[in-house]
């Protein structure tokens, strides 16, 4: 039965229709796109994505995140050389800063206020990826996950300051997370904010929505197996409406099922698993992502799987998610992207 289903998904049909989106979480500065980035911002455009968000996770690859805004700013001014009718035919990519709680042996007081002194004079769209990350038993430590709190709240506190939204990055610690976020000052209804590429359970997904977060969904809706996953998203739907979601790709981990290569001797679940290990912050911050070949990473063009699967999960068609969709990123980063028709 189970292979029923993930077989049809794995035939590739072409989406219906291109809908404009917002990919509210990558890594598209990562090396593993540096020999395509220009193609690819091109194919993730035509595919409908008009912002995408780069989302700092270590102090040292900060300035890889403006270099890369720079470079697809660069395109854009390149492409009016070369076209006449100087058509938009690239995303605009943001930038949010953030030390993330995976790496959080490599992060310093140092980073800390240097990040707060690149926020004060810079103004990024968000800070992120911040949280809490107990998947190894190593940050399960009493002191690890201290020094990751410390870092989690500091990071609130200049959200707080400067009046920014924050990406969570919350694994394996919904709960605490939900007990120091009540017990902060950041105020997600007025701030907004993501729970990016969502992980937890039904009650925890209702729970940091009640907080005034958005749910982010990655690829990992395509998933029919993914099934604690796809109960939680339509819990909180349930609840709250589609109002509580927005779409990202996480690339170049996520990748909807549909899209995977190579799978013939895979299960679905193995495959499940195996996404959840390769996550970005699943990597050694030295080698990040070059496991990850060309065929094998997720990118922003794939973004519109992710609305389809979330659209047949929810049973909401794509003409009326992608549109609510929009407006639900744009109040979670407090912004006012103007939706094109
Ligand atoms: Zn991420």
């Amino acid at each position: 039965m189970i292979h029923t289903d993930s077989h049809s998904a794995l035939n590739h049909t072409p989406l219906p229709a291109i809908y404009p989106l917002i990919d509210t979480h990558t890594h598209f500065d990562a090396p593993v796109f540096d020999n395509d980035r220009q193609s690819q911002a091109q194919q993730a455009y035509a595919q409908g994505v008009r912002h995408l968000v780069l989302v700092g996770y270590l102090q040292r690859y900060f300035s890889r995140l403006y270099e890369t805004q720079q470079a697809i700013e660069q395109m854009h001014l390149s492409k009016d050389k070369d076209r006449t009718d100087r058509r938009d035919v690239y995303p605009v990519a943001h930038i949010a800063l953030g030390l993330h709680p995976f790496y959080i042996e490599h992060h310093t007081d140092a980073h800390l206020s240097s990040m707060a002194q690149m926020v004060q004079e810079q103004r990024p769209l968000a800070i992120g990826e911040i949280g809490l990350d107990t998947y190894t038993d190593a940050m399960k430590q009493p002191e690890v996950f201290a020094k990751q709190e410390r870092f989690f709240k500091a990071q609130l506190d200049i959200a707080v300051r400067h009046k920014l939204p924050v990406m969570l990055h919350i694994r394996k610690a919904h709960a605490e997370a939900l007990a120091l976020l009540k017990a902060h000052s950041y105020d997600a209804h007025k701030l907004g904010g993501i729970a990016h590429s969502f992980s937890g359970g039904e009650q925890e997904a209702k729970a940091f929505v009640k907080l005034g977060f958005k749910l982010g969904v990655t690829g990992q809706i395509t998933n029919h197996n993914a099934k604690k996953l796809r109960r939680a998203i339509k819990a909180a739907v349930d609840s709250y409406g589609i109002e509580c979601l927005v779409l990202e790709t996480d690339c170049p981990d996520m990748m909807p099922i549909m899209c995977k290569k190579a799978v013939d001797n895979q299960s679905t679940s193995q495959l499940d698993s195996q996404s959840a290990n390769q996550s970005a912050t699943g990597q050694s911050p030295d080698n990040e992502w070059q496991s990850t070949d060309g065929h094998n990473r997720n990118v922003p063009a794939n973004l519109p799987w992710v609305l389809k699967g979330l659209s047949e999960l929810l049973e909401v068609e794509p003409k009326v998610l992608a549109p609510q969709l929009w407006q639900n990123s744009c109040n979670a980063l407090q912004t006012s992207w103007l939706c094109p028709t």
